[in-house]
């Protein structure tokens, strides 16, 4: 589904670690990241990365509609509002700059 992919703007936001405090509030840390994020916003593994990075998520159409954990300004999201299918509710996300997990 090349479509699909295009829509993603390679910016690595959901690359990066994140924490849910409450139903729509995240801690995002700026700081921590998967290791095979590239600078470039691109995935050095991106052909095998569910099968090397467990914690990977494929990219849906049920995720871009209602997933809480895609960053506000994820393509994806924007792609749902878009067109009138995000249902999420609006989260907060507060920014860390920290090196390690709380
Ligand atoms: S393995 Fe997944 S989380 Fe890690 S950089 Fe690639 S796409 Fe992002
Ligand atoms: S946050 Fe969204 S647009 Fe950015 S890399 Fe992840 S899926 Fe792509």
């Amino acid at each position: 589904m090349k479509w699909w992919e295009k829509i993603c703007a390679q910016c690595g936001s959901c690359c990066h670690e994140k924490v849910r405090l409450s139903k729509n509030r995240y801690v995002y840390y700026e700081n921590i990241k998967c290791p095979h994020l590239r600078d470039d916003g691109s995935c050095d593994v991106y052909h095998e990365r569910f099968c090397v990075s467990p914690g990977c998520k494929k990219m849906t159409l049920l995720r871009a509609m209602t997933a809480t954990w895609l960053p506000p300004d994820c393509a994806y999201v924007e792609w749902a509002k878009r067109h009138h299918i995000r249902f999420a509710p609006e989260c907060e996300w507060i920014v860390s700059l920290d090196e390690e997990l709380d």
